[in-house]
């Protein structure tokens, strides 16, 4: 392999080395069976132990219980979860709350009006997402559901906990899943795809209160019912065998690493590169002080003009994948699990050089 870059892309994010070094051996042979791991069979044994070990560990870092709690191993990403949540939980006639706080809550609320009636509790469109909505005072009480996007990946900011809720919470943790110490007994549900803080795209984590499943009052079509895809343990058709691998393999170095020290030293990387946005003459956070993401930091530059040059000055220190999204431009270092302290150091010293030497 060439000199491995660094990478801050917001997804498909960076792994551990680690991770994807057992990934390509498994590739060749799984466990010194013989067999490619992309060729193993969804129903033998090898999987069935990589699939169950996955899910004790997902319960395992949610601290929940099997009991209480379902894991599933959907696809479709997030905008199938978008769907699912109101196909399984709002009836016809029926009313769900939405938080819009970013663009991909915003989605996941405008896929809920296909099914039923849907209220905005809280906004901040109006300010063009710069910072979080206030939590709403009051709940009405007739609400199926409130759903809640933990981390607003294009916009950078970031819910600090997961507040109990007098309904049903379903939340979508796509990009900040096991990234810091969270609640998540507050919530009926809980969504992430993989591709930021688990593994590869093509698969979707989804957790699910049993309770939740004796819910759905709509006749759905097997595959996008969570009661049938918990009923056939997420083998209703075949699941992605590798991803799911690669997510394993990701969960074992959550796990061996511990939430509690991820957490500390993605606090430590964040504040590092706050701290250089809020010195560097050159560079300006969008986002309020109070709601910024310790997983996409979002900054832009006073003067814009000057952003293509420092997209090639970070290229030439092999710093990729920090272009901001194309609905806010400037630039987000995506700071996922995966992304080590020295590759923040790297950027901030990118952006002290190219300022000392303009
Ligand atoms: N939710 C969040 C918070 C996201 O950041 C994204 C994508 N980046 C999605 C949902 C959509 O995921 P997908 O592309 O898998 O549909």
């Amino acid at each position: 392999m060439n000199k491995r870059k660094i990478y801050f892309g917001a997804g498909p994010a960076a792994l551990p080395p680690s991770v994807l070094e057992e990934t390509a051996r498994a590739v060749l042979d799984y466990a010194g069976s013989g067999i490619s791991l992309l060729s193993i069979a969804h129903r033998d044994k090898a999987f069935g132990d990589i699939i169950s070990e996955a899910s004790a560990l997902v319960l395992q870092l949610a601290n929940l219980g099997s009991d209480d709690y379902e894991v599933l191993w959907l696809q479709g990403g997030g905008r199938q979860q978008f769907a699912m949540v109101p196909m399984n939980f709002l009836d016809e006639g029926g009313r769900a709350g939405y938080i819009d706080s970013g663009h991909w809550a915003h989605e996941a609320m405008e896929a809920a009006r296909y099914y039923g009636d849907v209220v905005s509790l809280a906004s901040s469109a109006a300010d063009k997402y710069t910072h979080l909505p206030a939590w709403p005072d009051g709940m009405p009480g007739d609400l199926q559901y409130v759903h809640l996007t933990s981390n607003n990946t294009i916009y950078g900011t970031q819910w600090p906990r997961i507040p109990p809720c007098p309904v049903p919470l379903v939340v979508d943790m796509s990009s900040d899943i096991f990234s810091r110490a969270r609640n998540y007994s507050h919530c009926a549900l809980f969504y992430a795809v993989a591709q930021k803080n688990l593994g590869p795209a093509g698969v979707t984590l989804v957790v699910v209160r049993k309770d939740m499943l004796k819910r759905s009052t709509r006749r759905l079509p097997d595959a996008l019912s969570y009661a049938a895809q918990a009923k056939a343990s997420s083998m209703l058709n075949t699941p992605p065998v590798a991803p799911i691998y690669t997510c394993l393999l990701m969960l074992r170095w959550i796990a061996e690493r511990g939430i509690a020290d991820i957490e500390e030293e993605n606090r430590t990387k964040a504040a590092m590169l706050y701290a250089e946005i809020e010195r560097n003459s050159l560079f300006q956070s969008p986002v309020a002080e109070s709601s910024r993401s310790l997983m996409n930091v979002v900054f832009t530059m006073v003067d814009a003009s000057r952003e293509q040059a420092f997209l090639g000055y970070s290229a030439a220190r092999d710093i990729e994948g920090i272009k901001g999204h194309r609905s806010v431009g400037g630039f987000r270092a995506s700071l996922y699990n995966a992304v080590r302290l020295e590759d923040v150091t790297a950027l901030v010293k990118a952006m002290q050089d190219f300022e000392k030497e303009l």
